[in-house]
């Protein structure tokens, strides 16, 4: 009934889809095995997309050729660019979705690709021979052959959904949880862990008081997440925001005793970032409100998220305790919150391509490594998926630096630092910010993504014709020069110092207060400058402007990445014995026979390796 795959995906959540839809447009035939077919890219918890430094791996991923940013601009109801009034290193893109529409557009984009069948079932375990999966043992009793399998199994192994003192088994709320993997991958050697995560209670949208709340509305202007041709937002819906009071705080404290987080019945940790309503009440107990975020799921639905009221006290609970917040006093409530528990597997356990150590051609990618968040899950599904592909070609596998990507951060973290809690992504975490824009992603990584075979030559086309453009920019504005009269009108709306004789335009452009959009309703020669490059017109003078003046701080920034990464170019065997350097300390030795570091580089960022250990490595390196 089914041929030999190059390629098995288990699960298609955000890690899976990515990962097959990359495997398949390398040309890998892949077989996408999932629970349920109609909750492909189900998005669990928020029906939202990007955020801050989520808002770049989105961008990165599209760059890449991967579809996320594509069905987020197709399924958006809202769109923010956050952090605008701080530096370009810091504005990330976040977009409200519709989530049955998000799901069935994936879906659709999934089952146009060629190269990928589906089977709905549920995997029970591994087919593996000589420390190599061969394939998977599904519960319906089939064992399905391939040359690899990608693990993406989310929060579904052996997931428990806490509300209150109720507690069963699922891999999130109306879904079974998958029994038999973890299971077998312990009996194969792999360490497992536990981990948990919340969400909240949905209303009814019909029993909500929006005049008492205050009204978020998307940007004016709204952008894309895709570098590709995809759908301008036309019309957009509103969120709201209101508060929890000391009432509420109060109600929801009477359910802390039935509270599974409280009573110790979760063991697994949980996102400290993002922490349940009762949490922030325990932690904070001298605010006497939180904000909540109210947040449409879609078009037309009348279902509304709670951002910020995550919880697993019992539902009466939550019920009563939401009503006592401005707007929810009448409100019906669609779903409770709850919290879940699940296994991961600690990620030293894996390579950089996401192959992991112990056995060959086995893939982990998504919550399964410890991971939350979609933005994540589908940054690794689409290395997992290439990495899968090369794999199968005998070709070197592809990991991208830190000074490359936030999904090179990303992986980099994850197996050299090691997880205690679930792993998100944040600005901080990147120390090369300035690089890591996300107008920049498919300047940065679409040649990469179409050498390896994967972002088409239509998008290499695009990019090669937006870095002319860009390009041409910059000269064009570094020639321009502008008299008081054209300018100084503006310069004063835009509250700075009017100029007294004819001067450059880029002087006037380093001004804070002024922007390259200020400018072209001033003078018209810019205006016919940018207008000359259609529906990319804002993309151009947005990374002409970023480069005109932030070029010294990404100049130094390069410097830097480029001194670094000379540590990882320099290559460590992979079956060296570090037990054999007397010189490297004992903790030192122990963990580079654990971890196996490729370069110089990561061995640098392992955890508990010291600087005089790197000196050790590189004096054996350079005999
Ligand atoms: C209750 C809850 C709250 C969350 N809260 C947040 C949050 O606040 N912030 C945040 O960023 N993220 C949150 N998340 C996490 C977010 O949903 C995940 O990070 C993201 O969905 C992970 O993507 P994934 O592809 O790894 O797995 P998932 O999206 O979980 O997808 C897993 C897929 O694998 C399938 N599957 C599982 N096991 C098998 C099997 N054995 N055989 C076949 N198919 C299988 C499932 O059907 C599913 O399609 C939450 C998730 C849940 C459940």
């Amino acid at each position: 009934m089914f041929k030999e795959y190059d390629v098995i995906v288990v699960g298609a959540g955000h890690a899976g889809s990515e990962a097959a839809a990359a495997a398949a447009n390398m040309g890998s035939s892949v077989l996408l095995i999932t629970m349920n077919m109609t909750t492909i890219a189900q998005m669990s918890c928020n029906p939202a997309m990007g955020g801050i430094a989520k808002g770049q791996i989105v961008r990165e991923i599209d760059a890449m050729g991967g579809y996320s940013g594509i069905v987020t601009d197709h399924t958006m109801i809202q769109f923010r660019m956050l952090n605008k009034s701080k530096g370009p290193a810091m504005w990330s893109p976040r977009a409200q979705s519709d989530r049955m529409r998000f799901s069935e557009k994936w879906r659709l984009m999934l089952e146009a690709t060629p190269n990928i069948d589906f089977w709905q079932d549920t995997v029970i375990g591994l087919k593996v021979k000589d420390n190599s999966v061969k394939g998977v043992k599904t519960a319906m009793g089939h064992t399905i052959y391939s040359k690899t399998v990608i693990l993406t199994n989310g929060t579904f192994l052996n997931g428990i959904i806490h509300v209150g003192t109720k507690q069963f088994g699922g891999g999130r709320m109306g879904d079974r949880s998958s029994q038999g993997i973890t299971e077998n991958l312990k009996a194969l050697g792999f360490e497992s862990a536990r981990l948990k995560t919340g969400t909240p209670v949905r209303v009814d949208g019909r029993s909500i008081d929006f005049s008492r709340m205050d009204e978020q509305k998307g940007d004016a202007e709204p952008k894309r997440f895709s570098f590709t041709d995809t759908p301008l937002l036309q019309k957009q819906r509103s969120c709201f925001l209101t508060y929890t009071t000391q009432k509420t705080h109060d109600i929801l404290r009477e359910g802390f005793d039935e509270s599974p987080m409280f009573a110790g019945r979760i063991e697994g940790r949980g996102p400290r970032y993002c922490p349940s309503i009762e949490d922030k009440i325990d932690r904070f107990s001298d605010k006497d409100h939180h904000q909540l975020f109210v947040e449409p799921e879609g078009w037309e639905t009348v279902e509304y998220y709670i951002n910020g009221f995550s919880s697993s006290l019992p539902e009466h609970i939550q019920f009563k305790a939401l009503q006592t917040v401005a707007g929810f006093e009448n409100a019906r409530i669609f779903r409770p919150g709850y919290a879940i528990e699940y296994d991961y597997f600690p990620p030293y356990q894996l390579n950089y391509s996401l192959e992991t150590r112990l056995i060959q051609n086995l893939f982990f990618a998504g919550q399964i490594n410890g991971t939350t968040g979609y933005e994540e899950a589908g940054a690794q599904g689409i290395m997992a998926g290439i990495n899968a592909h090369l794999k199968i070609k005998d070709s070197e596998p592809f990991v991208l630096k830190r000074s490359e990507a936030y999904i090179g951060v990303l992986i980099d973290d994850l197996i050299t630092k090691g997880i205690d809690e679930p792993y998100r992504m944040f600005t901080s975490r990147a120390e090369y910010r300035i690089l890591l824009r996300q107008d920049n992603a498919d300047l940065r990584l679409t040649p990469i993504s179409n050498a390896l075979g994967l972002a088409s030559d239509e998008r290499l086309e695009r990019v090669r014709a937006k870095e002319q453009a860009i390009e041409a920019s910059i000269k064009f504005i570094n020639n321009l020069s502008v008299s008081p009269d054209e300018i100084n009108p503006h310069l004063e709306m835009a509250n700075t110092a009017p100029i007294t004789q004819k001067v450059k335009l880029t002087g006037v452009l380093l001004r804070p207060q002024l922007s390259i959009n200020v400018l072209i309703d001033a003078l018209p020669s810019l205006k016919e400058h940018f207008s000359s490059y259609g529906n990319i017109a804002d993309e151009i003078w947005e990374e002409a402007e970023i480069l005109i003046k932030y070029q010294g701080y990404i100049d130094k920034e390069k410097e830097l990445a480029d001194r670094l990464s000379k540590y990882d170019d320099m290559h460590l065997k992979a079956d060296f014995d570090y037990h054999k350097l007397p010189s490297l300390s004992y903790e030192a030795r122990e963990k580079l026979s654990r971890m196996r570091p490729s370069t110089i580089g990561q061995a640098s960022r392992i955890n508990g390796i010291s600087p005089a250990d790197i000196s050790v490595l590189i004096i054996y390196l350079s005999k």
